[in-house]
């Protein structure tokens, strides 16, 4: 049998044989010995004929498949009742540990509806495309406060663990997701956000931090999001929302940071794909007026929505997404997180104006044969971008068409080519929306720390990271490239703490330990971002390089062809390599990689949108950090000013606040004179002020904005040190590796999210892609190391101290007492060591030993 109750025929009976020896599959049986010669997790079983009624003499193959229908019929019900198969809610119980009783025991529980498995204290999600009732308040308060492992997995069970352990240990903890595109990463994570804002609730009133955070999260997936083949709602965007908690767990603020937008989508995809979600709800959703005002057409009539011919999301019948109500729903986020009606508006002028900019053609100018320059075909497309944009119509053509050059002193104007128009028409659409969403990320963040309650107490933060998933397309480029870099950047980072600091420790304290093998990808990595030769160099190289063209970068590239193992190149000549990922060779198409690594902001094209008369355009595409923060400044300010005059104070503020806060406008250090913050000696000076809050402390939150502004800046981030402008690679990889530090110093927990089926149907369990997941994230290699490692380990200090009553010597003890007293406890050997600092204990040891100090208390 395997584990999910199937027999399992292991041969087919030849026709001359008579059925009487079947051997089964099957991890446990009670009291049976296992066939340990055979290396198959089997049992044999031998059954007398009698009691199957086979006659008694050779039976023909046809007769003999019938007979084998009745004993598996037999047997099916004699199992049943006489044994007692376990499926193992921790993977560290299985007694029996192969791939295969892996895979069975998540599959059983799988189709018993449990989705959930722990592999200690990492959680398996096996994502069933079908919600189960278990999300709910009831679960949520089920799973408050209670041990890991005390109830059946759940994520609440991670969430709390989490919160509880940074509360008690007052560290920073973080919750990294991963799994492919469609495994269910950013359900977890929403679900996950709403366990750790619902957890500090209690009994306090909501503060509003929770309701932006949790506002946030569909407003960036309606911008963000987008169908593909692998996901109906695949966040093409990396996300980290680290929600900070006040010392006695209260929510304290969050900030949301943002990792590369795949701006590509914009103005195309591929078949079966569709662009941003927002722009189908618009449409869907919006009014009459709305339509009128906004010039909107039908989804069929844009350029950039009707390529992939894919308008809707299919789905299952119940499950078909109204987009209408999306928008409706949209509409309500955006208010939480305080887009009022007026800049919602605007927000989709612009959406607006995007769409159109695809509908911009060109036509040549003249008849000559050798002019090739171009003008605008579609007038009235472009008269209607300007009147939503508020830029003048004629800089916008001129924009679309023409190159202005400085040569000496001189200003020339050259005209753009066909395909040079057409470009910078989609760079411009490109840099508009890009723009569009770093602001809504900002907008987003100032909300949240408006939000913000004060205190000088320094609580912690849970992280919880939800980036894209490794992918794998019939045609992969740039933005592939990218996020399987990111995720073998975070199984590295799994591999370190699972595998690396555990097995060093061990080495470190000299105990006695079989190394367990695991796939490290060090090597892929190195691969990518090597110094001067790795691949993201090279790529910077070639984009800067006069000349150079992407089968010149495909050329240096296949150099590494020889050095690592992780570069291949393709058999038959073609444009494309071959990179060996953790969780499989992806071949890579080197179209465009120089394109769009050097996918920048335009100057000119941004210098034309900052030519609007709208203060709102301005402002999305005013990317310089400091007139962003400005608002948010004075908002601070003033905030603090009614903090003053709120409670009866009568000092004045506020003129001179207004004399300052101009003066700081012409220079461009905003840092603040401590004038302005209202000290503490001040504020107790004052003996009719009773502050109902802490005033706020400002040059740290004008210090947070800024860090974001700039991090945000350009798409994905770059580091401020550096005023040049760097590629999307190198901005990139300059946010990754932030990201990597912040995870560093935070003590984490594992999702690992798995795809039950490649066609997203509800409940159906692939044995092979289930099995393919397992292996490459090492689930195999990860059990074995927790079961055979040692989950406690305390320093001789440490044990002293917590079991000095059980020691004859009490706290005098030596580590040679400790020795002593844990051989007469009679342990199993090989479940504790003793180190040259530490002791190291298996969990039924810990439990042995608090037991017997429970009693001897
Ligand atoms: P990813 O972010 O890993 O690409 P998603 O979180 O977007 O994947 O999940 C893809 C789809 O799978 C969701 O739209 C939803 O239909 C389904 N799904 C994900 N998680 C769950 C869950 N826990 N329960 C039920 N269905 C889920
Ligand atoms: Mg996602």
């Amino acid at each position: 049998f395997s584990s999910s109750g199937q027999l399992c025929k292991e041969r087919r009976l030849e026709p001359s044989e008579t059925p009487v020896r079947i051997q089964l599959m099957w991890p446990r049986i009670m009291n049976s010995a296992i066939d340990r010669t055979s290396g198959l997790t089997g049992y044999r079983f031998y059954i007398r004929k009698k009691d199957l009624e086979i006659p008694d003499r050779t039976l023909s193959w046809r007769e003999c498949s019938q007979e084998l229908n009745a004993i598996e019929t037999f047997l099916t019900s004699f199992l049943q009742q006489v044994t007692c198969y376990k499926e193992y809610s921790d993977l560290c119980n299985l007694p029996d540990l192969n791939e295969r009783t892996l895979l069975d025991n998540v599959k059983s529980r799988f189709q018993n509806s449990n989705i959930y498995t722990y592999v200690g204290s990492i959680l398996i999600a096996v994502n069933p495309f079908k919600f189960f009732p278990i999300y709910n308040p009831k679960y949520v308060k089920m799973y408050q406060n209670k041990r890991l492992g005390e109830l059946p997995p759940h994520i609440f069970a991670i969430a709390d663990t989490a919160f509880y352990t940074m509360l008690r240990k007052r560290k920073n903890q973080c919750i990294v997701i991963s799994g492919e595109s469609g495994s269910g990463k950013t359900e977890t994570n929403n679900l996950l956000l709403h366990h750790l804002t619902a957890l500090s609730q209690k009994g306090a009133h909501g503060s509003g931090v929770e309701q932006t955070i949790l506002g946030a999260g569909p407003v960036l997936e309606a911008f963000g999001n987008a169908k593909t083949v692998h996901n109906n709602n695949s966040s093409r965007f990396g996300k980290f929302v680290q929600v900070n908690y006040k010392e006695n767990g209260m929510v304290h603020g969050a900030i949301v940071e943002k990792y590369l937008l795949e701006k590509s989508r914009i103005v195309s995809q591929a078949k079966n794909e569709r662009n941003y979600h927002v722009f189908y709800y618009l449409l869907a959703g919006s009014d009459e007026e709305e339509r009128e005002t906004l010039h909107l057409l039908e989804p069929q009539d844009y350029t950039y929505l009707k390529q992939s011919e894919c308008f809707i999301l299919d789905g299952f019948e119940e499950e078909r997404v109204d987009e209408k109500y999306e928008f409706e729903r949209l509409k309500q986020s955006m208010e939480m997180v305080g887009f009022s009606a007026v800049t919602q508006k605007r927000i989709f002028s612009v959406l607006s104006a995007v769409l159109l900019l695809g509908n911009v053609e060109f036509k040549k100018k003249g008849d000559q044969h050798h002019d090739e320059s171009v003008t605008v075909k579609t007038e009235s497309v472009v008269q209607i971008i300007s009147s939503l944009l508020k830029v003048k119509e004629k800089t916008l053509v001129d924009a679309l068409t023409q190159k202005r050059a400085t040569a000496g002193d001189e200003t020339v104007f050259m005209n753009y080519k066909m395909e040079d128009a057409i470009a910078t028409r989609d760079a411009m659409a490109k840099c508009l929306y890009g723009a569009l969403f770093d602001w809504i990320v900002l907008k987003v963040n100032q909300a949240l720390l408006a939000k913000r309650h004060h205190s000088d107490h320094q609580g912690n933060s849970i992280g919880v990271l939800d980036i894209f998933g490794f992918e794998d397309f019939t045609k992969n480029s740039f933005e592939q490239f990218c996020i399987n870099y990111a995720n073998e950047h975070l199984q590295y980072y799994f591999n370190q703490h699972i595998f690396k600091f555990e097995q060093e420790e061990y080495k470190k304290e000299g105990i006695q330990w079989k190394n367990i093998e695991f796939i490290d990808n060090t090597g892929c990595l190195e691969l990518f971002s090597k110094r001067g030769t790795g691949l993201f160099p090279l790529l910077d190289e070639e984009c800067n390089f006069p000349g150079a063209t992407n089968t010149s970068l495909l050329t240096k590239f296949n150099h590494h062809n020889k050095t690592y193992t992780y570069y291949q190149v393709p058999q038959l000549k073609e444009e494309a390599f071959f990179i060996v990922h953790y969780a499989g060779k992806v071949k890579y198409q080197i179209k465009d990689f120089r394109e769009k690594n050097g996918d920048q902001i335009r100057p000119e094209i941004v210098s034309v949108l900052k030519s609007s008369s709208l203060t709102f355009v301005r402002e999305v595409m005013g990317i310089d950090p400091v007139a962003l923060l400005r608002w948010s400044i004075i908002r601070t300010l003033i905030r603090s000013v009614f903090a003053f005059t709120a409670a009866g104070d009568n000092y004045r503020t506020s003129n001179r606040l207004r004399i300052n806060t101009n003066s700081q406008r012409r220079g461009s250090d905003y840092s603040l004179p401590d004038s302005l913050i209202p000290s503490e000696n001040l504020l107790r000076k004052n003996k009719s002020f009773r502050p109902k809050s802490k005033p706020p402390t400002m040059l740290s939150d004008i210090k947070t904005l800024k860090d974001i502004a700039s991090r945000t800046m350009y798409g994905s981030g770059r580091d401020p040190s550096k005023k040049q402008k760097s590629s999307v690679s190198a901005q990139f990889q300059w946010s990754l590796n932030r990201l990597m530090s912040t995870l560093q110093q935070a003590n984490p927990f594992f999702i690992r999210c798995i795809k039950s089926n490649a066609d997203k149907l509800p409940c159906t369990f692939d044995d092979v892609l289930v099995l393919r997941q397992l292996r490459y994230t090492g689930m195999l290699a990860t059990v074995k190391i927790r079961q055979s490692g040692y989950n406690h380990r305390l320093t001789f200090d440490e044990f002293i101290q917590m079991y000095k009553i059980l020691l004859p010597k009490g706290l005098l003890s030596s580590k040679d007492d400790v020795k002593d007293f844990l051989e007469h406890m009679k342990f199993m050997e090989e479940n504790y060591q003793i180190g040259i600092t530490k002791v190291f204990l298996r969990e039924t040891e810990k439990q042995r030993l608090d037991q017997a100090l429970h009693v001897a208390i």
